[in-house]
């Protein structure tokens, strides 16, 4: 388990790295993208900002206008009071400016019972009274001789929404004489207003400081008048700062709203202009939503390659891991075994060999390890093992097994059968080297040896027996055929031995068969001839590379060998020892097609035969014309 963490930490560590960095750069691009978003933010409300100042700097020239024509009018009416002649010139004057009052809609004085004494509208006087105006209750009731800006009327005379702005003028002594009354259009300053851009929801609006709405950029005929005394902006105002940017829930539609308000100095109105938070966010948003996109493309792009990868290292190390047991499980099979358990590598060089290795070939694995594997092998074997191990590494072979000699610590060779196999690389598959299994069978190989001898030996005399002389003298004839030379043959029968084992027993037969046997390999003296047990008492001599005359002289050293060891033979007359017949045949295989090696068998038994009928004890050679009783000729 601590192997196994081990073994994984710098996968966890690199699984830990990628994961990071998509985090970062997760949280790195929803920071920045907040940052964007306050930005947006923020250039919105400089811009309602900007706006709703210079709005309420056009609200107050608006009634600075219209309070210039006011006051202008109170000043002459308490200057020249309300008689005929001064109010004709007072309807004069207003008449004379009808055409240049700009932004001022309508100028009207009333009297201190609120009936109509002047007016720029072209109405009659008498049809209307205003005392139950609040503007009028006002001044009539106040002393204050500013100017009062009231809420919205409709108009009496037009039918539209109107803003009144008035001022009393007093009797000479002081007490209401009456009120003028300069009026501006709601829809004026509604359409002013709607020239600004400020979305699809945007919305500016004058109200009074009292919260009653004075004008509105959207919906002005039916918002004028409404009294928003309650709504938080105007309930909060004591203690506010004069301007200020602020957010708010819409009470029409729910909605979020930035919103900048700006309370004017000189007049007691308030312009506040709003834009919807979706909207002032919405192109912000929109390159947001693509930016995070492409971020989040990126991160698992990033996470699914780590992933990928991080799988990948996972495998490998269980790969690892399952070789590192195998690798143990190999080792303790290797150690543990007889045989001598080899890797080598692709560089054909021992990278690991078993303890068996003192036990086999004598070295131990310390002094193997490294040194080339091939170098101990026989040089007669080496290119066969050579050529092996090499199809084995170009993968022609996935496995064999090979018989060859090598060299022991302790100077001699031995046999080793050795199991050879590629090995792969657990990863790329390529074959990295061979694993080889040795075993010593050297005593397998003597063993073989010796039944191979068995089997071409005679038991008793221990020649070659009838089986390996017939190879042999086929092997001789085609290597005489093509080296031209002459082939001899020497049949030998010892005389009267039916006798001898009748007089002296058949194990002293035996031991006679040997004693000749004896005689026979002293006398094959050269490296190719061949003394062979033919059958019974019968033996045969093979003389490669040997003339008639060879073929004589050994005939003659047999007979003179045997002669030597005096083996009594009291039956064998006349010499009363052991003697043989001999029959010789000389024969050249390359000269003459016809002949072959039965023919020269058969030739040299015919002269055996004259030999054993013109007397016994003697040589005959074939072709040779001997003293027979009645016949002449072998
Ligand atoms: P000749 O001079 O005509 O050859 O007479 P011979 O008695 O030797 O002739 P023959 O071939 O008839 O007899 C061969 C005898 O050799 C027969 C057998 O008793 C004897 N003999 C053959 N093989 C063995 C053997 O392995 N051991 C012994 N002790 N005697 C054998
Ligand atoms: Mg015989
Ligand atoms: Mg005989």
């Amino acid at each position: 388990m601590t192997i196994g963490l081990r073994l994984r930490q710098p996968v966890y560590l690199a699984a830990g790295l990628v994961l990071a960095v998509c985090v970062v750069m997760l949280v790195f691009s929803s920071l920045r993208e907040l940052g964007l978003r306050r930005d947006a933010l923020k250039a919105a409300e400089i811009d309602v900002a900007n706006l709703a100042q210079s709005l309420v700097q056009h609200a107050e020239d608006s009634f600075e206008m219209a309070d210039g024509l006011v006051i202008g009018l109170v000043h002459r009416l308490e200057a020249e009071g309300t008689g005929p002649v001064a109010l004709a010139r007072v309807q004069s004057d207003i008449n004379f400016r009808k055409g240049a009052m700009g932004r001022v809609r309508g100028l009207f004085v009333y009297d201190d019972k609120g009936r109509w004494l002047a007016t720029s509208e072209n109405v009659d006087l008498n049809a209307f009274n205003n005392s139950d105006r609040d503007y009028f209750k006002y001044h009539k009731d106040s002393n204050d001789p500013g100017l009062l800006i009231g809420s919205p009327v409709k108009s009496r005379s037009g039918g539209q929404w109107i803003i009144p702005a008035s001022r009393r003028f007093n009797n000479p002594d002081g007490s209401f004489a009456g009120v003028v009354l300069a009026t501006i259009d709601a829809g004026y300053f509604a359409n002013f207003y709607r020239r600004f851009d400020l979305g699809r929801s945007g919305i500016i609006a004058m109200l009074a400081k009292n919260g009653i709405v004075l004008a509105r950029s959207v919906d002005n005929e039916t918002s004028v008048g409404r009294d928003l005394s309650n709504s938080p902006l105007i309930k909060d105002m004591h203690g506010r700062p004069s301007a200020s940017v602020y957010y708010f829930q819409s009470a029409f539609d729910g909605s979020w709203r930035l919103a900048f308000y700006k309370m004017s100095d000189r007049y007691p109105i308030i312009v506040v202009a709003t834009e919807s938070k979706d909207e002032v966010l919405s192109s912000w948003l929109k390159e947001a939503i693509l930016r995070m996109m492409l971020v989040l493309i990126m991160i698992s792009l990033i996470g699914g390659t780590g992933f990928y990868l991080v799988r990948q290292l996972l495998e490998r190390q269980r790969i690892g891991a399952v070789l590192v047991g195998k690798e143990a499980d190999f080792r303790l099979l290797a150690e543990e075994s007889s045989d001598m358990v080899m890797r080598i590598g692709f560089d054909e060089r021992i990278l690991y060999v078993s303890p068996a290795c003192l036990k086999i070939v004598g070295w131990s694995a310390e002094q193997l390890t490294g040194t080339p594997a091939l170098a101990g092998v026989n040089p007669e074997d080496l290119p066969h093992v050579r050529d092996t191990v090499h199809q084995l590494k170009q993968g022609e072979l996935e496995e064999t097994k090979l018989i060859y000699r090598t060299r022991h610590s302790g100077g001699g060779e031995i046999w080793l059968e050795t199991a050879l196999r590629a090995t792969r690389d657990a990863v790329t598959g390529r074959i990295s080297g061979v694993v080889a299994i040795s075993r010593d069978m050297t005593e397998h190989k003597d063993l073989e040896a010796k039944l191979a001898t068995l089997a071409s030996q005679d038991g008793l005399t221990g020649l070659a027996n009838r089986r390996h002389f017939d190879e042999l003298l086929q092997t001789e004839w085609r290597r005489a055929a093509g080296d031209e030379t002459p082939l001899s043959l020497l049949m030998v029968d010892i005389d009267n031995f039916k006798k001898f084992n009748d007089q002296y027993g058949h194990q002293a037969g035996d031991a006679c068969l040997k004693a000749v046997a004896r005689v026979l390999s002293a006398e094959a003296r050269r490296p190719g001839d061949l003394a062979a047990r033919y059958g019974g008492e019968e033996f045969i001599l093979l003389l490669p590379n040997t003339d008639e005359v060879g073929c004589a002289s050994v005939a003659a050293r047999l007979r003179e060998s045997l002669a030597a060891l005096n083996i009594p033979h009291a039956l064998n007359l006349p010499t009363q020892r052991v003697t043989l017949s001999a029959g010789g045949a000389t024969g050249w295989p390359g000269a003459d097609a016809a002949n072959n090696h039965p023919s020269l068998v058969a030739a040299a038994d015919r002269a055996l035969y004259a030999a054993k009928h013109s007397g016994r004890d003697r040589f005959v050679m074939s072709g040779q014309v001997v003293a027979w009783r009645g016949v002449e000729s072998a």
